[in-house]
């Protein structure tokens, strides 16, 4: 270096060439994808196969826009298909950019972002900012009512029909007075947009609103309040969008008016992988864009990064029987590897154990197991996975979606969590009221309605009057006082107590594990299983409200993710993800394609099926096993099926078709495994290992189901923050009064006006 000191050329030819070598995150990117990350400012729509790295691309034009300094976090939204994939991007660009990014809080699905902007002016469409967000079966509860409460009958017209109208005109953003007057005829003779209305008018009354909503409503409030929409035009300088094509037009519209002027938007998507046409997603939004956004640039990525050319040469030539698509090219550089195999079986057993057997050997050959997946069309083909995984005690996790959360055991604890974060909640209280039975029949319940509608109060507010009262039978009222009492307790003990805790308590007091004990049905151990998992799945958030409110907007089951575990999820879910080995179980026809999907919507319904297909396919990067079972048990009866005609539509050149068990039918025991195989799942091996673990003190933070204590409930006795004895009190029936006697949360106050009574602690304010 001294050689230089005196020498100025030679100084400034050693001087680094800083501004014109690309940042380290630009590496490694082909010349379109780097096009993308950099046009920054104007419209953008990335249109491209699948694995070309339009995921890649988006995270890394967002890592790009804050090493420039373009934006903040907070002024970047960008919306991901799951918040699994909106935490992976967050991880992601810590790594790109180096550190962890913080306030990152616009990164999520629209259903997320959404909740949080509702929260922000939920006054302003005449809600709470704690508003519970309603699960399918609420909603349907919830109009159950609604046509009944207008004398309309509930056979004839379904409230499951009234949902599936109401969901598509959500999914247009049309309020009530929106609706054609045909698709009002649908339901009752032309009643669906009074019926539409009366149900927004109830779910206001509850301070609840529904997943639709969570857009339709802030899309209502940006029309109606232009200052507001402005302040989040100016917040959001950059938006990105993944998973394009599946935007129906309620997001299309709501991510219109958030573009504004600037149309700093940048959407990446693939026709070939639309898949949520059923659910109102809408592909033209892809062909609109460039209309909507005048001046866009269309950027086409070719290469795959992702997969062998086996596994592309596969789903090019399935999706190539698709007309209504844009077409495109798609190559890959990666090592041919292996054909993609297609097995038949004799039924979903067989097809199952085959399954997890070859998951075995390649785990015992040194394959991850969570770099496995298996995919399913229909969530009930889980089931078998899933008992043949807890037999073998292969550790798995099941994303399904609201799948998991839509089991009456995990609906009913729901229920009791939704209940204790929001005492309003009647819809829950509803559901959890006798269940399990705590004598409190429908005579009692009718009580209940009538007393809270005489007060105007919740039904949980409604009951603590009641049990004070003589106004129900003995027995109920003795139910109900241990409910709501136990409610009380739970309530006083959300703040200080750990929320998985208070949740293992609140399945144990409540009874539903107990019944479940008691339960000699086969599912019973399952379920018990299924509510584990639940007390497990919490423990990565925070606390209750923020559990629930996870459970509300998600798509997944999420777990911890260094856990090496076999995926299970259903083909829906899957889009965007990537396995290294992928099973595609139930390719038969009726199955996959699904009949329903054939009988609603006939080539359309077909093609859609068959870009399911395309999907699930291109999730493997080195290995992918189709197989079908010539019989199968859907929903307890047994149906013979025909392998599906998407096997028979990829190019032989790429497939192997392996010899297959159908042989062994004659030799087949059908009841071979059905019995002793699912006794208890807690003297399986899967569950000895958990135990096993738990001990060696890998799971130490997990808190205890089964066994909870009558520890944790001491510890943290609730009189220890109320009142004592001896305190003056204010009680709103009563009066004011002087404790004589604590016990737990229940008081007895001699009160000045009105003698001796005994009330709950939560009732009484100190004075
Ligand atoms: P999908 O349509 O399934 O959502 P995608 O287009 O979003 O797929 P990505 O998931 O972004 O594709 O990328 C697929 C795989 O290819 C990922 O593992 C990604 O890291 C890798 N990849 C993408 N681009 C490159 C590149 N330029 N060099 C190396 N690997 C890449
Ligand atoms: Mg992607």
């Amino acid at each position: 270096m001294a050689d230089f000191d005196d020498d100025p050329l030679a100084r400034a030819i050693a001087r680094p060439p800083a501004p014109s070598a690309p940042p380290r995150y630009l590496e490694g990117l082909n010349p379109a994808q780097r096009e993308a990350v950099e046009a920054v400012d104007g419209p953008v729509l990335v249109l491209a196969g699948a694995g070309t790295g339009k995921t890649r691309v988006l995270t890394t034009r967002l890592a790009h826009i804050l090493a420039t300094k373009r934006a903040w976090p907070g002024q970047i939204l960008c919306v991901t298909f799951t918040n699994k994939a909106a935490r992976e991007m967050k991880e992601r660009i810590g790594h790109l950019i180096g550190g962890v990014v913080e306030g990152m809080q616009w990164l999520g699905t629209f259903h997320a972002i959404g909740a949080k902007i509702l929260r922000r002016h939920a006054e302003l469409v005449g809600l709470k900012s704690n508003f519970t967000i309603l699960d399918d079966d609420d909603q349907e509860r919830l109009l159950k009512q609604v046509i009944q409460a207008a004398n309309i009958d509930d056979k004839r017209w379904t409230a499951r029909h009234l949902r599936a109208l109401i969901d598509r005109w959500k999914n247009r953003a049309q309020a009530p007075s929106e609706v054609p007057a045909g698709e009002s005829h649908a339901f009752a003779n032309g009643k669906g947009a009074e019926m539409y209305a009366a149900y927004q008018e109830r779910l206001k009354a509850l301070n609840a609103v529904d997943f639709g909503d969570l857009l339709v409503l802030t899309i209502q409030i940006f029309k109606a309040a232009p200052d507001i929409l402005a302040d989040y035009r100016r917040r959001f300088v950059y938006l990105l969008v993944d998973e394009y094509q599946d935007t129906n037009v309620a997001q299309y519209l709501w991510l219109k008016l958030l573009a504004g002027e600037r149309h700093n938007i940048c959407c990446v998507g693939d026709d070939d992988q639309s898949i949520y046409g059923w659910r109102g997603a809408e592909v033209d939004n892809i062909l609109r864009f460039e209309k909507d956004f005048p001046g866009a640039r269309i950027i086409r990525l070719e290469q795959n990064y992702r997969s062998t050319p086996h596994i592309l040469g596969a789903a090019s030539g399935l999706i190539a029987a698709n007309e209504a698509r844009l077409g495109k090219t798609l190559f890959t550089k990666r090592g041919e590897g292996e054909k993609v195999t297609l097995s038949g079986f004799w039924d979903g057993e067989e097809e199952a154990r085959s399954i997890a057997d070859d998951i075995e050997a390649a785990q015992r050959a040194g394959e991850g197991l969570s770099d496995m997946a298996i995919l399913v069309r229909a969530s009930f083909q889980m089931r078998e996975f899933e008992e043949r995984f807890l037999n073998l005690g292969i550790p798995y996790r099941v994303i399904g979606g609201p799948r998991f959360y839509e089991r009456q055991e995990i609906r009913d604890a729901l229920a009791y969590f939704r209940l204790i974060v929001q005492g309003d909640d009647d819809l829950a209280f509803e559901r959890i009221v006798n269940k399990p039975k705590r004598g409190i029949g429908d005579v009692a319940q009718q009580a209940i309605h009538k007393a809270a509608r005489a007060a105007g109060v919740s039904l949980l507010r409604a009951s603590f009057a009641l049990i004070e009262t003589d106004e129900m039978a003995a027995k109920a009222r003795s139910g109900l006082r241990r409910l709501v009492e136990s409610f009380a307790r739970w309530r006083a003990n959300l703040e200080t107590q750990s929320h998985t805790e208070l949740a293992a308590i609140v399945l144990e007091e409540s009874g539903l594990i107990e019944q479940l004990q008691n339960d000699r049905s086969p599912e019973a151990a399952g379920r018990l299983e299924n509510l584990k998992e639940l007390v497990r799945s919490m423990e990565e958030f925070e606390n209750l409200p923020g559990f629930l409110e996870h459970v509300s907007l998600v798509m997944a089951v999420e777990q911890n993710e260094t856990d090496d575990k076999v995926t299970l999820m259903t083909l829906h879910g899957a889009k965007g993800l990537e396995f290294d080995r992928v099973f595609l179980p139930g390719w038969e026809e009726g199955l996959f394609p699904h009949q329903r999907a054939l009988d609603e919507s006939g080539l359309a319904g077909l093609e859609e099926e068959r870009r399911l297909a395309y999907v699930g396919i291109t999730r493997a990067k080195r290995l992918a096993h189709i197989s079908y079972a010539t019989n199968r048990r859907t929903h307890g009866l047994w149906q013979t099926a025909i392998p599906s005609r998407f096997v028979e539509e990829i190019p032989d050149a790429h497939v192997e078709r392996r010899e297959t068990d159908l042989g062994a039918a004659q030799t087949y025991d059908g009841g071979r495994w059905a019995t002793g195989m699912y006794e208890s799942s807690y003297s399986s091996p899967g569950w000895r290992r958990a135990q096993a673990n738990a001990a060696s003190g890998r799971a130490v933070n997990r808190a205890p189901l089964i066994e909870v204590s009558a520890e944790l409930i001491a510890t943290n006795d609730p009189s220890a923050t109320l009142v004592q004895r001896g305190e003056r009190v204010f009680h709103d029936k009563f009066g004011y009064g002087r404790v004589a006697q604590v016990d737990g949360n229940k008081l007895v106050v001699d009160f000045e006006t009105s003698g001796e009574k005994r009330v709950i602690a939560q009732f009484v304010k100190r004075t």
